[in-house]
């Protein structure tokens, strides 16, 4: 959800990050991938735990990944090895889709960024909203530790409560026109969803609360559409739900 715009996890120390193209990379929900990024830095013969790649592969007549590739190592090993037993191996509209949209990944994740924080303190300040979590406000428990990790802002996605409970939230998704109801996230279009009535549903409702989707919690995928139109849109769904 972060993506590398906004969080570069190998300058803060990880040896390999994993991103899901499926949300901000490609933009647009049209295609679900994914990637691995190995940063070369990890030794993976200093101890045995990685014998994969620091003992010979009888499958490639005896070679040793890590000696042979060196920093290299796990992305060889993951093509050789992993794409060849599981095949997943992305289609080729999908990686130029994706392509396509990794071009304008940094304008849309300002975007997006900004559009959250207004629409976040737009909801904070709603005496319709009873809390609002989300690490881009200075009211969340993450709030110094989002700005460290995420400099340029702390993502688009959130929830938030609303007073009314569970019927007041499934009224709420039904009347809002500009988002979207659907479960997927990080999409251009700003996108909204009850998880206690939908992906959370077959959990207990302290299962739900636990989890951070309790049945007065709607999630909020925000995009990159005018502002005001979607505190307008808010703003009326709102006063639907809790008349
Ligand atoms: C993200 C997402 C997927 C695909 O997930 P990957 O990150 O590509 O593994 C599938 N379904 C829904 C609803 C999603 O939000």
């Amino acid at each position: 959800m972060a993506t590398p715009f906004l969080c570069k996890p190998i300058e803060m120390g990880a040896t390999l990050v994993v991103h899901s193209l499926t949300k901000y990379m490609t933009g647009n929900g049209t295609v679900t991938g994914g990637v691995v990024v190995d940063s070369g830095k990890f030794d993976w013969s200093a101890s045995d735990k990685f014998p994969s790649l620091s003992a010979p592969e009888p499958a490639y007549h005896g070679l040793t990944f890590h000696q042979t590739f060196g920093n290299m190592a796990y992305t060889f090993h993951g093509i050789a090895i992993g794409l060849r037993d599981l095949g997943m191996t992305m289609n080729p509209q999908a990686a130029h889709y994706t392509l396509m949209g990794i071009e304008t990944l940094g304008l849309r994740m300002e975007k997006h960024v900004e559009n959250a924080v207004k629409v976040a303190q737009w909801l904070e300040n709603d005496p319709r909203v009873t809390a609002v979590t989300y690490a881009g406000l200075p009211s969340s428990p993450w709030h110094e530790t989002a700005a460290r990790v995420y400099p340029k802002g702390a993502g688009a996605l959130f929830t938030f409560a609303v007073k009314g409970g569970y019927e007041a939230c499934v009224k709420l998704v039904d009347n809002l026109a500009l988002f979207s109801h659907v479960a997927n996230l990080g999409d251009t279009r700003s996108l909204v969803i009850h998880s206690a009535s939908t992906t959370h549903r077959q959990l207990t409702v302290e299962q739900q609360i636990a989890a951070g989707a309790g049945p007065d919690v709607v999630r909020l995928s925000i995009g990159i559409e005018n502002i005001e139109d979607l505190l307008a849109d808010l703003d009326q769904a709102l006063a639907a739900a809790t008349a």
